[in-house]
């Protein structure tokens, strides 16, 4: 009992290690060479002893990869954990009939290859066709070069290949793994599997709220929760912060992976969420069909890292990577993955203010903050490319909470210089959809000290229409704050207009697209001239976007509308340049006075 305990724990010593069924790797071929020259002998071997049989790591001068335990040499060094020499086969009682004198191998010596911990896993040997001797010298040299074996073994093992955290093989091994394989040439169709379980930005916050500690934990956990899915035999590889991969042999892969894949995720998100600390994650699982020995190992982690990527940009559990993927997915694709790190650094992102003007004094009476990126390669993207692609991802929370905290903070700035101007920042649904959207707000205003009618949320008509009961639950928080609460781009929403009727908010921005042309354009005068009476008639007040010239701006002034924005009075500015554009306005209004 005692003795099959400890071979337990020797196979067990060997599987940790994972070498068994690796491709061939010429670190070990390097010393495999060496002892056949050392010896002048046709066959040396790296030969580990498995349960029931003899698996060799690297071999010269033999065919196959294995063969049984059972009367081979080798299995006595790995039972005994000492050299055996055997100058003639056939003289040997127990090895005259094996298979191996079968073959026509008269010689044989092993050394045991023995780890730190006293497991011996096998036998570094040299065999030959003839009966031979071995030296003093020559027995030295062999256990030197099982020495080294052994030094390689460890040195693979832990030294930059292993994920400190988890103990799984990290990136640089996945990397050589495919490498390998290749050369191996074990070809073929495969996949590979990325599976990210946190995004890098929650990760960030995690990090900086709960500590690594946590996240760390998240690790281990997520990797008891792959292995127990995927099976033990499956190699995991930990390529990145939060990031495992492994790699799916194409026959399984044909039977539904992506069906697994996507149970897969959904049970990572239930097991991991419920974990002691709960964070709410979001595990995304990229695919990379590779063809080993075609696609660079390079390659294939960097395809599915982007598949997994997509998947988050797309709201799905799953993805699997496209060749035909064109420039403009990968543009969209490189935006959101830039905007992670934006919002992380903040220096690429700034407000702009649009001065919004009361049409019965010509005072400015508050201003639209508008966001810009400054992308330091690709330079100033436009939020009509940004904002859309980000609303459908998770960074929408994040990022409205950037814009909000930047203007809140700007108010504050403004307000120490006198400046009492107030302040409007468009939302999305995304961001509405967080049942704690309103109250982080208006708890953000009160520490700030900032009186709530200075602030304002933009919502655009149509993210009201498709969103309505929840949608309006937030807005009337809000409001009920002293918050106000405006709808942006009204009269586009193509809507039935009795939901005006009930609508949440206190004034409405007619879209610049009815404002624009107005001087010129009839029709477009009927419809301005209805909604500003409408509007007014249901209690809204009424501000016009997109007022581009003075025709518009006396137009829309004789009917009452409360206020304008647009280039005609200004532009979106820098905070400085707007309180420069302000200190201009004052000193015209003097005049004139
Ligand atoms: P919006 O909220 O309707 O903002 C007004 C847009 O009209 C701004 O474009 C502004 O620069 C532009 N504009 C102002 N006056 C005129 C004018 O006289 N003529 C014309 N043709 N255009 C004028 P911008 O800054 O490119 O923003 C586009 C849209 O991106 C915004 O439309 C808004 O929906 C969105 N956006 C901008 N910043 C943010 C943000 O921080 N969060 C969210 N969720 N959306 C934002
Ligand atoms: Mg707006
Ligand atoms: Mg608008």
């Amino acid at each position: 009992m005692a003795i099959s305990n400890t071979e337990d724990e020797r196979l067990h010593a060997l599987k940790q290690l994972r070498l068994l069924d690796t491709p061939p790797a010429e670190s070990f071929d390097r010393i495999t060479r060496m002892a056949s020259q050392l010896f002048d002998l046709p066959i040396a071997a790296i030969s580990l002893t498995d349960s029931d049989r003899q698996w060799f790591k690297s071999r010269v001068g033999v065919d196959h990869w294995e063969i049984p335990r059972d009367r081979a040499p080798c299995g006595e060094v790995a039972d005994t954990t000492r050299a055996v020499l055997i100058p003639d086969l056939r003289d040997h009682p127990c090895y005259r009939d094996s298979l191996l004198a079968q073959s026509g191998i008269r010689f044989y010596a092993g050394a045991p290859l023995i780890t730190r911990e006293g497991f011996c896993l096998g036998a570094m040997c040299v065999l030959g066709t003839e009966p031979r001797q071995v030296s003093e010298q020559e027995q030295a040299a062999l256990t030197d070069l099982a020495a080294m074996v052994m030094a390689q073994v460890e040195l693979q093992h832990a030294f930059g290949r292993v994920d400190a955290v988890t103990g799984l093989p990290n990136r640089h091994q996945l990397l050589e793994d495919l490498h390998d394989q290749a050369a191996g040439g074990d070809g073929g169709p495969r996949h590979l599997v990325l599976a990210e379980v946190i995004d890098a930005l929650k990760m960030s916050d995690t990090v900086r709220v709960l500590g690594v500690g946590v996240i760390e934990d998240l690790m281990r956990e997520a990797t008891r929760a792959i292995s127990a899915s995927i099976g033990l035999d499956t190699q995991i590889y930990h390529v990145g912060a939060a990031q495992f991969a492994w790699i799916v042999r194409s026959s399984q892969a044909e039977t539904g992976l992506e069906d697994r894949l996507r149970d897969l995720g959904a049970h990572l998100h239930k097991h991991l969420s419920s974990a002691p600390v709960r964070i709410s994650l979001n595990p995304v699982i990229g695919v990379a069909p590779i063809a080993v020995g075609q696609t660079l190992a390079e390659d294939a982690i960097r395809m599915a890292h982007n598949a997994a990527q997509e998947a988050r940009l797309t709201g799905q559990s799953v993805s699997t990577y496209s060749m035909v993927a064109d420039d403009h997915h990968r543009r969209r694709f490189r935006l959101l993955s830039d905007m992670r790190t934006a919002l992380i650094s903040g220096r690429e992102l700034s407000l702009v203010y649009q001065p919004r003007i009361d049409l019965r004094t010509g005072a400015c009476i508050g201003a639209e903050a508008l966001l810009r990126w400054k992308h330091p390669e690709l330079g100033g993207i436009s939020p009509g490319e940004f904002i859309p692609l980000v609303e459908q991802t998770d960074l929408a929370g994040p990022l409205t909470a950037w814009v909000i905290a930047e203007a809140i903070r700007q108010i504050m700035a403004w307000r120490d210089m006198a400046i009492e101007l107030s302040v409007s920042v468009n939302v999305s649904v995304a961001n509405l959809d967080q049942p704690e959207f309103a109250t982080d707000l208006i708890e953000h205003l009160q520490r700030a000290g900032i009186r709530p009618s200075v602030f304002e949320v933009e919502v655009t008509e149509s993210a009201l229409i498709k969103n309505r009961t929840h949608v309006e639950e937030q807005l009337r928080t809000i409001r009920n704050a002293g918050i106000r609460v405006a709808i942006d781009d009204f009269g586009t929403g193509y809507s039935s207009l009795s939901y005006l009727r009930h609508l949440p908010a206190d004034l409405v921005k007619i879209d610049q697209s009815f404002v624009r042309d107005l001087a010129g354009d009839q029709k477009g005068q009927m419809l301005v001239r209805h909604l500003i009476e409408m509007s007014r008639g249901l209690g809204f007040r009424v501000v016009a976007e997109g007022v581009e010239d003075a025709q518009a701006y006396e137009i829309l002034r004789s009917w009452h509308c409360e206020e304008a924005q647009g280039y005609w009075m200004s532009p979106p500015l820098a905070a400085i340049d707007l309180q420069a554009w302000l200190g201009a306005q004052a000193t015209v209004r003097d005049e004139a006075a």
